[in-house]
This record gives structure tokens, sequence and C-alpha cells, in this order.
């Protein structure tokens, strides 16, 4: 364990996020799209896909400004979220959950996973979503073709997993080869199973008053559960998004409306971000820039949820990086009064999000209390 600010940050060997996934780069996100924890590796990342961030062993890069410092306390006050307690509280919940239905209807979950192609990336990220569920008692089926099949084959599967009683979760692992049209993948899948949540029509749900998605995108239903399970109140709350994605900042922003709070979204081509930023209680932050929010950014007292994840060179680590997220740390944690660390945040909230769906998803179709 080391110890920044008086505060536990998980060493990286002790957060499965850290050991197994790392994200690539912003990049390949663009290119492909739609892309969840599919892009999150398990390889020793390239040079280039380190940002450089020798400085920020101790402090957040660049140096702090004479206003940092002024407006920046001297001793750590926030709470530390930790998410990968809570992950582990909610596996166990579900296991149990889990176990009752069996005995009690015969019903096991089970969650299919189609993956094309031959990624490190998107098979590492395959398996640990096999292994979670194995945890759990959730049954996983998972389909592998080759990176030249046919997009027809991969809808045909589709077609058979939505049939199949057995299977109550369905995920296309992304990003798709370039030959397959992505969307027409994804709308195959059948509502009732879209345990990822990125239907079309389980995003509108959720964006209209009075209507409730089958499945809420697993990222953003973690932090929201994250604040829930601290016991953060967020009606009539300031919230602040930083990103608007279709995975992760637009679907928080539409959650944080949903709970009553005010909400103001900061994207790539907001001017002086930093505005919105300090009037916000409840900041949840999905960039993927190593440290952009910065302590004077931050209201006294607010709450912090950071997904970003991001690999920095670090030249004291044995591998050579180390993850930090969007916000520093160093210098949020002496202004917030809590704040999720990276690794051991958001991280491991979105596996333990995709097996609570996965649950949902099967009671919902037996009708199961
Ligand atoms: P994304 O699709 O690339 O979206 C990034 C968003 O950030 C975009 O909306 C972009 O604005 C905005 N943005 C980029 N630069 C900005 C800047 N300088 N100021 C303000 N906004 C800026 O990324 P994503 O998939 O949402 O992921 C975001 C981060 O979360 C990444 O670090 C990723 O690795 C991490 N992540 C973590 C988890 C987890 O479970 N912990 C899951 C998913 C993602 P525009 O829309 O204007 O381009």
């Amino acid at each position: 364990m080391e110890k920044i600010c008086g505060a536990v940050r998980l060493s990286p060997e002790s957060s499965t996020t850290a050991r197994l996934l790392l994200p690539l780069t912003r990049n390949l996100s663009r290119q492909h799209g739609v892309v969840s924890f599919n892009r999150l590796v398990g390889v020793r990342l390239p040079h280039r896909h380190l940002t450089s961030l020798t400085a920020l062993t101790t402090h957040c890069s660049p140096s702090p400004s004479p206003l940092v410092s002024a407006s920046v306390a001297t001793e750590t006050s926030a709470k530390v979220i930790d998410g990968k307690a809570i992950a582990k509280q909610i596996r166990d919940e579900i296991t149990e959950e889990v176990s009752k239905m069996k005995n009690a209807i015969g019903v096991t979950p089970g969650l299919a996973v189609i993956l094309v192609g031959d990624r490190k990336d998107s098979a590492t990220y395959v398996r640990n979503k096999k292994k979670a569920c194995e945890s759990v008692g959730i049954n996983s089926f998972e389909v592998r073709l080759p990176e030249d099949c046919t997009e027809q084959e991969v809808l045909k599967f589709i077609s058979d997993f939505n049939d199949d009683p057995s299977v109550h979760g369905i995920l296309v692992q992304l990003p798709l080869p370039s030959h397959m049209n992505e969307q027409n993948i994804l709308n195959a899948v059948s509502i009732e199973k879209d345990v990822d949540g990125f239907h079309p029509l389980n995003i509108g749900r959720l964006a209209m008053r009075g209507r409730e998605p089958l499945f809420v995108p697993c990222t953003p239903k973690g932090c929201i559960e994250l604040l829930h399970r601290y016991g953060i109140n967020i009606k009539g709350k300031k919230a602040v998004v930083i990103g608007r994605s279709n995975i992760v900042g637009m679907p928080a922003a539409l959650l944080l409306q949903r709970e009553d709070a005010t909400i103001s979204i900061v994207h790539s081509r907001t001017k002086n971000p930093e505005e919105f930023i300090r009037e916000a209680d409840i900041i949840i932050s999905a960039v993927g820039q190593p440290n952009m929010v910065r302590g004077n950014w931050i209201k006294p007292g607010a709450v912090i949820i950071d997904v970003g994840i991001n690999p920095v060179e670090d030249t004291n680590s044995p591998r050579g990086y180390r993850l930090v997220g969007d916000v520093c740390y160093e210098e949020a944690c002496k202004v917030a009064s809590a704040i999720t660390p990276v690794p051991g945040g958001v991280g491991p909230m979105t596996i333990a999000m995709l097996l609570s769906n996965t649950l949902i998803s099967a009671k919902r179709i037996h009708n199961f209390q």
C-alpha cells in the first residue's frame, strides 16, 4: 500500500482493474465508436500509450498554481470511496440471490458473450467476465468467431441467444472488426437481454420521465451505486458530469437527473470548464485525461467520482507506468469531502453491475422476486 495525502491508495496489485485491465488509447475508442470496458486490456502498454508524468509521483503535473495552493487545505479531508470493497459486497449479495433463485425455481442466470477476432485485450476482458460470473454462480456462455467471419454469422448467434431460455444477458464484445456494422449488431440484441444497457430503447427510456429502462449501462450505474452506498444525498444538489460519451458521461448525467440533481455537462468544447466544475456538489468525471481536474477547480466539500483510467509513465513502478484518474487526486483529496481512488474506485463496480444486470434480467424473465 502506498499512502498519498494520508488516504490509502490501493497498490496496483490490490485491484483487479489495475492488475488485469488497462485502458487503451483514446484513438482506439474514437475509431470504434461505442466502446465499453472492452478497451481495458491486460497487456504491457507500448510506450506510446503512456502519458509522461514523471513529475506526478508526488504532484499532479503541471505544478500547482498559487491559486491551487491558496484554495487547498493542508490536511486531507476526503473520505475514500472504496469501490473495491463495495463491489465485493455487491458480488456477495448476488451470490446469495443466485443461490436462492436456483433453490427456489431451479433457474441459474446465464450471460452469453460473443467475441469476434483475436484481440488480446478483448480476450482478456471476456476471460474476466467469465471468471466474475463463475465467482457468483452465474453461467457463462462464450462464442469465439474468427476475425474474417461475416456479420450474418454474428447475427445468427445473437438470434440464437435471444431465443435461448438459459441465456438472460447478451454481450457483444467491442470493438468489432471494421467490416461489420456495429449498430446493426448491437440493435439485434433483444432489449430484454441487453445487460450492457446500450440499446437505443434502453437509453431512450432512461432519458424519458415516467419510463423505466430495462437495464442501465454498467459504469454509470456503478457511479450512482457508490453514491447511494456511501449515503451521499443527490436530490437537489448541483452536479457536473465531465464527458458525454454514450457509455459513461451521457447516461451518468441522465441518471443524476432522475435522482433530482441539477446537471451541467462539460465536454471538449466547453469554454472554461473549471467555472462549471467549481459550482458542483457532485462531480462525475469520465474524460480520459490524466489529472485534468485540479484542486482549485473543486468546491470545498464536493463529492468526486472519478471514472477515468489513464496510464501514465512512472519510472518508480516496476511496470514503468501507473494508473491515474481524470482528477488530480493529491490535490482533490484535500478539498473534497469524498473521492474515489484510481484504481479501486469505479473500475471494480462495472463488472459488479454487469452481474447485477444479468441477475435482474433472469429474475424479470422468470418473474422471480
Ligand atoms: P470517450 O468516449 O473518449 O469520451 C470522452 C469524453 O470526454 C467526450 O465526451 C469528450 O468530449 C470529453 N472530453 C475529452 N477531452 C476533454 C476535455 N479536455 N475537457 C472536457 N471534456 C473532454 O471516453 P469514455 O469511454 O467515456 O471513457 C472516459 C474515461 O473513463 C476513460 O479514461 C476510460 O478509460 C474510463 N472508463 C472507465 C470505466 C470504468 O469502469 N472505470 C469504464 C469505461 C470508461 P467530446 O464529446 O466533446 O468529444
